[in-house]
């Protein structure tokens, strides 16, 4: 499971729960992807990320698709840098660092949904990594 958070054309924000990103793509792209508050299916994932706050600037404007992307080739620099990469092992050392049998540092790596579900379970603060926005023409 992945929760978003996502916003509407208003910008209203809520949180929604999907089975993968993949179930958010074609249930969004079905226009599936509701707003509680009005109803809207403009709905767009708002960021998910260390260290950015939504809160630091409430009068931020809509941003640009082009500025979207542009934060989020930010957002997954900075998670590229600031982390070890531990591949297929994340979601047991993840674990590991929760229970404290490992010192705690920012790692990232692979999970299936399954395993995002039971860390998530477990209590361990995990964050997806934003997909890398595709190129501009
Ligand atoms: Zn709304």
């Amino acid at each position: 499971m992945i929760r978003y958070a996502l916003k509407c054309e208003k910008d209203h924000s809520f949180d929604m729960w999907f089975a993968d990103s993949g179930t958010y793509d074609t249930l969004a792209g079905r226009s599936l992807v509701s707003c509680p508050d009005c109803g809207s299916t403009d709905v767009r994932k708002a960021i998910m990320a260390p260290g950015i706050s939504s809160a630091k600037k409430s009068e931020t404007p809509t941003l640009s698709p082009r500025a979207m992307a542009e934060a989020i080739r930010k957002v997954r620099a900075h998670v590229m840098r600031e982390t070890t990469d531990m591949g297929r092992d994340f979601p047991d050392e993840a674990l590991r660092m929760h229970e404290g049998d490992v010192e705690a540092r920012p790692i990232r790596g692979e999970a299936t949904p399954d395993e995002v579900k039971s860390l998530i379970d477990e209590g361990v603060p995990i964050l997806p990594v934003p997909p890398e926005p595709p190129k501009e023409n």
